[in-house]
C-alpha cells in the first residue's frame, strides 16, 4: 500500500473504495430501473396481440406533430377528439360478433365550486367534448358494472403535451385496439374516456360523472396522467379501501406503487381527474397512475416526443392491460347500486394496507393488521437481546446497563442521522452566500450529489470519531468479551433500536412509510448474524468479517438506493416549479430542500452499515478526504449555469391589455413571472436582447419600479399563487387593432330587479373578436350574496393582493356565444366585476419578445385582456 499512509489510513481507504465501487453498482441498477432502461419498447411490427409502444408513439406524433396545439379554444383540439374518434372507430370495425363496441361523443358542461391548490374557486363551463367507447361482450347488460379507463387529450398552455397526456392517450388507443385485436372478451364492460378538458381543473371527469348515463355502471377506474414525460408510472393515489392497489400488486407487469406516495400525494401542489371519481363526485375505487419523471417538460412547449423516455409506454401498457384484465374479472367491482347496498351491509372499506414495488420487479403487499405484528416486531426484539446475548448473566443491573449502552449507540446514530442533513444544509447555504444564482445543479443534478453526499457521509461518520471518550456501562472483565466487541454490540443494537423505534412511530401514526425502515432493521438483524459467525473465525476487523455484515444488507441497500435515487431525481426536477417563498428565503428554498432530501437518502442509504463500518472509516484521514471532495464540488458547482434546453427554466409571459367600452385600450404592458428561486434579475441579466426591447437600463435598479401586481394576473388564478417574482413593462398597442375589432366586454342585460333588499344584476359577457379563448376570469368584489353559477352557491372568499374579499369563477367553453349570469347583492353598495380573458394569440410584437429568449428559457406567452364594471 501507498507508504505515506498509516495502516489504519490504507484500511480505511481500501474499504471506503470498495463501498464507493459498491454504492456505484446499486445505483447504476436503480437508475436504468427508475427510467425504464430495463423495458424494451415493441417495435410497430409486434404482434396483434401484444402492445406496442411504437404503434402507440404514431399516435403521439399524430397528435402532436401532425396537429397544432390541443388547448382549449384552438383549433387542434377538436381534429384531436376527430382523430381519436376515427381510430376507435376502425377498431370497432374490425371487431368480431362477439364484441358489443359503442362510441360516443358528448358535449358536456356544468358549474361547481373546488378548492385548487389550496383556493377556492367557481367553475362554470360549456361544451367541453368527451370521446367514449365502450367494449362488452355481446350478452352484456347495459348495467353490467364496468371498468373505467379516463385520460385527457387536451392540453396545458403552449405545451404540445406529448407525456400530458398525448401518452396516455396513445395508450388507451393501443389498449382499446389489442383488446379488440386479441380477440379478449372482457368479462365486464370496459370503458375508455378520452376526457377533452382536464388542464382547465378536471371538467371532462366532472361533466362525465354528473352527467353520463355509464357513470353509475362504473365499479373500478383507472385515470392516468402525466406529470413528466415518462418513467415507472407511478400509482400515486388509490381508494377508497386497498382493494385496488391489491389487485394492481398481483396484476402489474412492471409495479411502481408505495404506500408513502398515498401520505405525501396531498402535499405537492397540483391535482388529477382522481379526485373527482374517488372524492369529491364518486366513492368509486380506483387508481391514479402518473408519469413522475422527466418533471423538466411538464406543461412546457418542450413536453414533445423526442423527451419521453423509451421502454415507459410500453411498461405503462403492459401494467394497464393486466390491469384492466385483473379489474374486469374481480368480484370487488360493482356498479353504484351495488355498492351503496355493500356499505349499507358491510360498512364503508377504509383499510390501508403496506405496499412497495422492489425495483419494478415484484410488490409486496400486506394488511394493515399484518404490519401491526410484522412493524411491531424489531421492536419486541431489540427490548429482549440482553435477555437472548447474556442469558447466564441475567440480572436487573446488567439489563439496565445492557441497555444504558443500547442507548447510547442509538443516541450516536440518531446524532450521524441529523449530522448527515444539517451538515449538506450548511454547505448549501455557504456557497449561496457566495454565488450570484440558486439551484446551480438543476440541469446538472450529478453536481447536486457530488457536493451533498460527501459532506452528509462526514455527519453520519462524525459522531463515530468520539464513540471511544464516552465509556461504556458494561464491565468487559466480567462479561469476559473484549471492548471492540462490546463497542460494536452497543453501537449496533443501537442504531437498530433506532430504526425499530422509528417503525413503530410510523405504525402508531398509522402511516404506510415504516416499510423502509422496517426492511433495513430486518435485514440488520440478518446482517449481524453473519457478521458474529464470520467474525468467530477471522476475528472483528478483518476485511472478510466486514464483507460478512455488509452483503446481507446489499438488497436492502439496492432497494434504499433505487428509492432514494427517484426521490432526489423526482425533486430536482420539481424544483423548477417549486414556486413562491417570499426572499430571501425563497432564493434559498431549493437548494436547502435537495440538500437536504439528499442528505436524508444518504442516511438511509448508509446508515445501516455504519455501526460496523463506522470503526473502519471514522478516522480524520477520511473525514479530510471527503470535506475536500465537497469543496472541490462547492467550487466545481458555480462553473456550471443552471439551465439547459433540457433543463429549461420557467418564464411565464403576458401581454396585457386594460381595455374600456369594448373597444378601448387604456393600457398595455408585457408582464414577466417566474416560477423557481432564480429571479427576474436573473432572467433579463442572461437575456440582454429581452432588456433591451423592455428598456430595462441599469441591472438591478428596475425592480421597484415595475412591480407587476398580481390581480393583473388573475387568468391563471389560482396558478399564479406560484409565482415567485413578477415584473410589468410598458408596452405599445400599435398593432393591437388590426387583429382584434372588439374587446371583451360585460353589460346589463335585464334590469336590476329588487326584492326585500336584494338586488339581482342580469348580466352578458360578449368576448369580442378573440379567437383563442382559454379561459375567462370573473373577480366579484363587494356585497355579493348569491349568483347563477355553481347551483347557487358561492365558493369561500379570496383575498387577491391585499384586496377586499372576493369570489372567483372560471369560464371555459365555445367562446363565439355570450355568457349570461346574474349576480346577487344585499345592499346598495356597488358590485364590481372585473373580467380576464385569456387569448392565447399573440400579436406580432409579443412573438418577437418571446422570441428572443435563448432555449435554455421556456416562456409560456398570451395575452390577456382586464376590464372592470360596477353595478
Ligand atoms: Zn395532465
Amino acid at each position: 500500500m501507498v507508504s505515506w499512509l498509516s495502516s489504519g489510513d490504507a484500511r480505511a481507504f481500501k474499504c471506503l473504495l470498495a463501498l464507493a465501487l459498491m454504492y456505484g453498482a446499486m445505483s447504476y441498477l436503480a437508475y436504468t430501473v427508475i427510467h425504464t432502461r430495463h423495458v424494451r419498447p415493441l417495435g410497430s411490427d409486434a404482434p396483434p396481440d401484444r402492445f406496442s409502444e411504437a404503434r402507440a408513439i404514431e399516435h403521439i406524433r399524430h397528435l402532436t406533430v401532425d396537429i397544432d396545439g390541443r388547448q382549449e379554444g384552438r383549433p387542434g383540439l377538436e381534429e384531436a377528439a376527430r382523430y381519436i374518434r376515427g381510430q376507435l372507430e376502425a377498431f370497432a370495425d374490425r371487431a368480431g360478433p362477439n364484441y358489443r363496441v359503442e362510441i360516443e361523443e358528448t358535449l358536456v358542461s356544468g358549474s361547481f365550486n373546488m378548492i385548487f391548490l389550496r383556493h377556492s374557486i367557481s367553475v362554470a363551463y360549456r361544451s367541453h367534448k368527451n370521446v367514449l367507447m365502450r367494449i362488452s361482450s355481446n350478452f352484456s347488460n347495459d348495467l353490467d358494472s364496468s371498468v373505467l379507463v379516463n385520460g385527457h387529450f387536451d392540453s396545458p398552455l403552449g405545451s404540445p403535451g406529448a407525456g400530458d397526456c398525448g401518452s396516455c392517450v396513445a395508450s388507451m388507443l393501443e389498449l382499446a385496439r389489442l383488446i379488440i385485436d386479441s380477440n379478449w372478451i372482457p368479462p365486464r364492460p370496459i370503458i375508455f374516456l378520452f376526457n377533452g378538458a382536464e388542464e382547465l381543473f378536471l371538467l371532462g371527469s366532472h361533466g362525465f360523472v354528473k352527467t353520463h348515463r355509464w357513470s353509475n355502471t362504473i365499479g373500478a377506474f383507472i385515470n392516468i396522467e402525466a406529470s413528466g414525460t415518462g418513467g415507472l408510472d407511478l400509482v400515486c393515489q388509490s381508494g377508497p379501501g386497498s382493494w385496488p392497489s391489491h389487485v394492481y400488486a398481483q396484476s402489474a407487469q412492471y409495479p411502481m406503487a408505495n404506500s408513502v406516495a398515498q401520505d405525501v400525494f396531498g402535499i405537492i401542489p397540483g391535482d388529477t381527474d382522481y379526485r373527482i371519481f374517488a372524492e369529491d363526485y364518486g366513492d368509486i375505487p380506483g387508481l391514479d397512475i402518473i408519469f413522475v419523471l422527466g418533471g423538466y417538460f411538464y406543461h412546457t412547449s418542450y413536453d414533445t416526443l423526442e423527451r419521453l423516455l423509451p421502454g415507459s409506454i410500453q411498461a405503462r401498457g403492459e401494467n394497464l392491460f393486466r390491469l384492466i384484465e385483473a379489474f374486469a374479472s374481480s368480484s370487488m367491482v360493482l356498479n353504484a347500486n351495488e355498492r351503496t347496498l355493500e356499505v349499507a351491509a358491510n360498512g364503508a372499506k377504509t383499510d390501508r394496507a403496506v405496499f412497495f414495488d422492489y425495483l419494478s420487479w415484484f410488490m409486496i403487499f400486506y394488511s394493515r393488521k399484518v404490519s401491526v405484528v410484522l412493524h411491531g416486531l424489531p421492536f419486541v426484539i431489540f427490548l429482549l437481546m440482553p435477555l437472548f446475548l447474556r442469558p447466564s448473566n441475567f440480572a436487573m443491573h446488567s439489563w439496565f446497563a445492557t441497555f444504558s449502552d443500547y442507548f447510547k449507540g442509538m443516541l450516536f446514530h440518531a446524532i450521524g442521522v441529523v449530522l448527515a442533513i444539517i451538515i449538506p444544509v450548511v454547505f448549501a447555504v455557504l456557497r449561496l452566500l457566495f454565488s450570484s444564482h440558486a439551484m446551480s445543479w438543476f440541469a446538472h443534478p450529478f453536481l447536486a450529489f457530488l457536493m451533498f453526499v460527501p459532506s452528509s457521509l462526514v455527519g453520519l461518520l462524525l459522531p463515530m470519531t468520539i464513540w471511544g471518550f464516552f465509556p461504556l456501562s458494561q464491565d468487559t472483565s466480567r462479561l469476559q468479551v473484549s471492548k471492540d466487541a462490546l463497542s460494536d454490540e452497543a453501537r449496533f443494537w443501537g442504531a437498530f433500536g433506532l430504526y425499530a423505534v422509528t417503525t413503530v412511530v410510523y405504525l402508531l401514526a398509522g402511516l404506510g412509510g415504516g416499510f423502509l425502515t422496517y426492511l433495513i432493521s430486518i435485514s440488520m438483524l440478518l446482517a449481524w448474524f453473519s457478521f458474529y459467525l464470520v467474525s468467530k473465525h477471522c476475528g472483528h476487523l478483518s476485511l472478510r468479517s466486514l464483507a460478512g455484515y455488509v452483503v446481507p444488507l446489499i438488497p436492502c441497500l439496492t432497494y434504499v438506493a433505487y428509492y432514494g435515487g427517484f426521490l432526489d431525481q423526482f425533486l430536482v426536477e420539481k424544483m423548477g416549479m417549486m414556486g413562491s417563498l417570499p426572499q430571501p428565503y425563497g432564493y434559498f428554498a431549493p437548494d436547502v430542500i435537495v440538500a437536504t432530501v439528499i442528505g436524508l437518502v444518504t442516511g438511509w442509504c448508509v446508515g445501516p452499515l455504519v455501526p460496523v463500518v463506522g470503526r473502519w472509516l471514522a478516522r480524520s484521514s477520511i473525514l479530510k478526504f471527503l470535506m475536500q471532495v465537497t469543496v472541490i464540488a462547492l467550487a466545481l458547482s458555480s462553473q456550471f449555469f443552471p439551465y439547459s434546453i433540457d433543463a429549461p427554466k420557467r418564464v411565464v409571459l403576458q401581454h396585457t391589455f386594460i381595455t374600456a367600452d369594448a373597444n378601448k385600450i387604456v393600457d398595455s404592458s408585457y408582464e414577466f413571472s417566474v416560477v423557481d428561486a432564480n429571479s427576474l434579475a436573473f432572467l433579463f441579466k442572461h437575456v440582454p436582447e429581452a432588456a433591451k426591447m423592455l428598456h430595462i437600463s441599469s441591472e438591478m435598479s428596475f425592480e421597484e419600479g415595475y412591480h407587476s401586481d398580481s390581480s393583473s394576473w388573475v387568468a391563471l388564478f389560482p396558478v399564479s399563487f406560484l409565482f415567485s417574482g413578477s415584473l410589468k413593462f410598458p408596452a405599445q398597442a400599435d398593432d393591437v387593432s388590426k387583429h382584434y375589432r372588439h374587446m371583451p366586454h360585460l353589460s346589463v342585460r335585464e334590469p336590476v330587479s329588487v326584492s326585500t333588499g336584494l338586488r339581482r344584476v342580469h348580466l352578458e359577457l360578449y368576448l369580442g373578436s378573440l379567437e383563442e379563448i382559454w379561459v375567462t376570469v370573473l373577480n366579484i368584489t363587494g356585497p355579493l350574496s348569491n349568483w347563477s353559477f355553481a347551483d347557487n352557491r358561492l365558493p369561500a372568499p379570496e383575498t387577491i393582493s391585499g384586496g377586499p374579499p372576493s369570489y372567483i369563477c372560471r369560464l371555459s367553453g365555445r367562446s363565439h356565444e355570450n355568457w349570461t349570469f346574474w349576480l346577487e347583492a344585499n345592499s346598495s353598495e356597488t358590485l364590481r366585476v372585473d373580467v380576464a380573458v385569456l387569448d392565447q394569440y399573440l400579436l406580432y410584437n409579443t412573438q418577437k419578445l418571446k422570441n428572443l429568449f435563448p432555449s435554455w428559457a421556456d416562456v409560456t406567452a398570451f395575452t390577456t385582456f382586464l376590464s372592470s364594471y360596477s353595478f
